[in-house]
């Protein structure tokens, strides 16, 4: 069987795979990325929401190649329809700030990745991988010929449905209570109130969940859900049916895109590295708990997944304990922030569509950019008095 030989292989080309192998071929590792898809980034599995300044943080330059829209707006909508609107000056917003054109920006990514020396395979599957010696190797697939890849290092960024992390012994399949399903359409002839905002619905709308119209252009939006299985009785496709059906912004709007996937919404994962292996991005649970929005943080992983795996090249140690330096910086950066999150949206869940709409109403007149965080959270305990013991310890 052929055999093809690499220092690192990373193993997904999405946005925490390719971010991976662009640092670790930036550190000077002979670096191969494989994807079992034909078109990187198609079909998109996202409502394409990223924030600015996590871009800004990475150095990533933003092109109107990538980028859908530009947005600074969101209303937050009860069930009832009371609705609370924000802007970015008033209030620092996750995954606000723009709407990709994934199935562009991930091919960006990935060309970057090509660019700083990384190899890429598309259309090209991970079925095993196995143990040999001090290195894995991986059993692909591509066209139906079947060969063998040798490395040094695997990084599995092959996404929520992950299995590259537990061939190699780390727990990464999420349990049904934290994985989100998702569907979504791309709509046209959408009557958005304001095509400068993103839109979030609460309430049994979305058990669990959330819905979400992220406009793309003037009548063009991401129109979505997701829910928790242990939560509702019907599929995230039922539900979206009938949200686009009620939603007075989507009943006239014709779909052209449906979308379904999992979103690990449960924290970060407790382990991220064995020997010779590390898990990055939907994997490795890199999605924020509170939003389901995993793009920055699979990027911010990815560079530090990249960076570790060169310098453990370099150094000729694979090890479990070298590769710990990734873990330490995936903690201390991103799993911290998860756990206020975490904690933000159970309090979130534990409220009745009755106590959501209170909160909507208190908050409907207040102007935000005159409060502080603590005054906000006397305001959100008067009305709802279990915000004190669910969000007490985390402002
Ligand atoms: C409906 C929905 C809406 C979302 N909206 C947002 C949003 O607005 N903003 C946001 O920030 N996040 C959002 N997310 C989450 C976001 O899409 C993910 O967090 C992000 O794509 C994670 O990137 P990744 O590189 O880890 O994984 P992915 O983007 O899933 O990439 C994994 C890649 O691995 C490949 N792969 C898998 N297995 C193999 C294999 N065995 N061999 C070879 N290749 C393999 C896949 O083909 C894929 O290309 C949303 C998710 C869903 C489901």
């Amino acid at each position: 069987m052929k055999l093809i030989e690499t220092d690192v292989l990373v193993i997904g080309a999405g946005p925490a795979g390719s971010s991976a192998a662009k640092h670790a071929a930036r550190g000077g590792a002979d670096v191969l990325m494989i994807d079992r898809k034909s078109e990187i980034g198609s079909p998109k599995r996202c409502a394409e929401g990223v924030s600015k300044e996590g871009l800004k943080k990475l150095g990533i330059e933003p092109s109107p190649r990538w980028i859908a829209k530009e947005l600074s707006n969101v209303r937050l909508v009860a069930p009832d329809g009371t609705d609370v609107k924000l802007n970015e000056e008033t209030v620092k917003l996750p995954e606000a700030g723009y709407i990709l054109e994934r199935k562009v920006f991930d091919k960006h990514m990935a060309m970057d990745a090509a660019r700083e020396g990384a190899k890429i395979m598309v259309k090209t599957l991970a079925k095993d991988l196995k143990r040999e010696d001090d290195s894995l190797v991986v059993t692909a697939e591509r066209m139906g010929e079947t060969f063998q890849i040798k490395a040094k290092i695997v990084i599995g960024a092959d996404g929520p449905e992950s299995r590259i992390g537990r061939f190699a012994g780390l727990k990464t399949a999420a349990k049904p209570k934290n994985m989100e399903s998702a569907a979504q359409f791309e709509m046209g002839g959408v009557e958005l109130e304001d095509p400068n905002s993103l839109e979030f619905y609460f309430g049994s709308v979305a058990p669990g969940g959330y819905a979400w119209i992220f406009p793309k252009g003037e009548d063009i939006a991401n129109v979505g859900l997701g829910v928790l299985a242990t939560e509702t009785d019907k599929s995230a496709y039922q539900h979206l049916m009938e949200f686009v059906e009620n939603c007075p912004a989507t009943r006239n709007a014709q779909a052209v895109e449906l979308n379904v996937g999992g979103d690990p919404v449960g924290g970060m994962n407790k382990k991220l590295v064995t020997d010779n292996l590390l898990v990055v991005g939907d994997a490795a649970g890199h999605v924020n708990p509170l939003t389901g929005g995993g793009i920055n943080t699979a990027l911010e992983a990815g560079l530090y997944a990249g960076e570790v795996a060169a310098a453990a090249v370099k150094e000729g140690d694979f090890s479990k304990k070298r590769l710990e330096e990734y873990q330490k910086l995936c903690e201390e950066n991103i799993g911290k922030s998860f756990d206020k999150y975490l904690k933000a949206k159970e309090y979130l869940l534990s409220l009745s569509d009755e106590e959501l709409d209170e909160v909507a109403k208190a908050f409907q007149n207040v102007k935000l950019d005159n409060i502080n965080t603590k005054e906000l959270i006397k305001l959100l305990v008067k009305v709802s008095p279990k915000a004190l013991v669910k969000l007490g310890k985390i402002f």
